[in-house]
């Protein structure tokens, strides 16, 4: 017997037919002899519209009430999914945030669990149940509710896994695994069988949207065993593992693509120390994750550039914070373009292999493609370019690192 978290995303739980489809999977599972918690997402698309409608009665909404909002889609699918275990004879009850409880700390929207308290939860596997759990959603210290950013269900499905010490967490979505890159815009991407903890981390964190990336960073933490696979067919996933499990290692293993990028240039920001840290500290403060920066050298010796990006829906927050400090430091103007998209190739091999970064700028260049920004780390390099060029550029890189699945391997 095992301990099993099996978490459902959104299109897996997309309709009625669907949740009766992951009902079967449970009962799989079940039969079996496991001891089964399941954490759901919000139907696909609920959760956009939830966002959207918070958006659209206040720009610069109150992180709290849009957590009271947003999370109400997962709300809707444990509720079914209890139902429809019941219905085939599977003795399941439904849990949210609050009721585990999943204690997070209060940063509202983006929330970190803290502590899961599975006391109840255990007792209750003693007795055969299945607990259906809503992913994405926690409470926080002052007893309000919680959500732990978009894609969150996989960390809340990996945090219940740890705190369970379950033997898997079976991540079951719209495709069959981890892919070399977004299969629906490479039709030539490959799947990866197993992948290190610290490429899916670094490609979860540069876009790839199929794990939320601090779902990895707590599986690599906690050595949770994490399984990526189809929820519609019945074929291997991809596993994610330590490196000492992978036996063939390529140099560039995937590029990721995140189009949620917005690039702000602070122009004629005064050239004195302090002035970074009084805008970087700002924006902390505010949330606000600032992610690449560039900047630039001055050239009169009294101004320089500066150049930064932040995820686009912190774009309105972060340009808020930035008008406020205008005054203080006397930089000329604010730039903001939400039209960017940063690519990166990422690879353990990068380590001991040179000239990735070439390949990367010399397929760029060939294909007429401006590099706005650059950085690197240890197994990544990234470039922001403009939108337009996502799908050109990543279809190129994908070809000259020969990710193609007809190249040879
Ligand atoms: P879920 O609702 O199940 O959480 P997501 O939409 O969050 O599903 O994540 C799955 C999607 O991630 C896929 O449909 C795919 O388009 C996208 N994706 C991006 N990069 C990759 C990749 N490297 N491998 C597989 N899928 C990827
Ligand atoms: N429903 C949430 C979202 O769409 C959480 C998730 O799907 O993981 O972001
Ligand atoms: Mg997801």
């Amino acid at each position: 017997m095992a301990r099993i978290v099996m978490k459902f995303g959104g299109t897996s739980v997309g309709d009625v037919e669907r949740i009766k489809n992951v009902a079967q999977r449970v009962k799989r599972e079940v039969d079996a002899g496991h001891e089964v918690a399941v954490v759901v997402s919000a139907m696909s698309g609920t959760t956009n519209q939830l966002v959207g409608w918070t958006s659209a009665i206040a720009r610069l909404h109150d992180a709290r009430e849009y957590d009271v909002v947003v999370a109400s889609g997962e709300q809707v699918t444990v509720g079914l999914l209890a139902l429809a275990l019941q219905d085939i004879g599977i003795n399941a009850r439904s849990w949210l945030g609050w009721q585990i409880p999943f204690r997070t700390d209060g940063i509202h929207g983006k929330a970190r669990i803290d502590r899961i308290e599975t006391e109840e939860m255990e007792r209750r596997f003693a007795q055969g149940q299945v607990a259906v759990v809503a992913g994405f959603q926690g409470i926080g210290p002052d007893a309000r509710i919680t959500t732990l950013g978009r894609g969150g269900s996989d960390t809340s499905a990996v945090a219940l896994a740890a705190a369970l010490k379950a033997d898997r967490c079976d991540i079951y979505t719209d495709v069959d695994g981890v892919y070399t890159t977004d299969p629906r815009i490479v039709s030539k991407a490959r799947k990866i069988d197993r992948i290190t903890y610290e490429e899916m981390l670094e490609l979860a964190s540069q876009g790839a949207k199929v794990l939320q990336t601090r779902s990895v960073a707590m599986a690599m933490q906690h050595g949770v065993r994490v399984q990526v696979l189809s929820s519609f067919v019945d074929v291997p996933g991809t596993l994610v593992v330590d490196e000492d499990e992978i036996v063939e290692q390529q140099v560039v293993t995937g590029i990721a693509y995140s189009p949620d990028e917005a690039k702000i240039t602070l122009v004629g920001v005064p050239d004195r120390p302090g002035v970074a840290g009084a805008i970087f500290g700002s924006l902390a403060d505010a949330a606000v994750n600032v992610d690449m920066i560039v900047q630039n050298v001055s050239q009169d010796g009294q101004t320089t550039d500066l150049t930064f990006t932040v995820g686009q829906a912190d774009l309105d927050r972060a340009s808020d914070v930035l008008n406020k400090l205008q005054a203080d430091l006397a930089y000329a103007e604010l730039v903001a373009d939400p039209n960017v998209c940063k690519i990166s190739v990422v690879g353990v091999g990068m380590r001991s292999q040179p000239g990735i970064a070439k390949t990367m700028f010399q397929t760029l260049a060939d294909k007429s493609i401006n590099i706005q920004v650059i950085s690197t780390s240890e197994i990544k390099v990234s470039v922001l370019i403009g939108n337009d060029y996502t799908e050109l550029a990543v279809r190129a890189l994908h070809t000259a690192f020969g990710l193609d699945a007809d190249a040879d391997s």
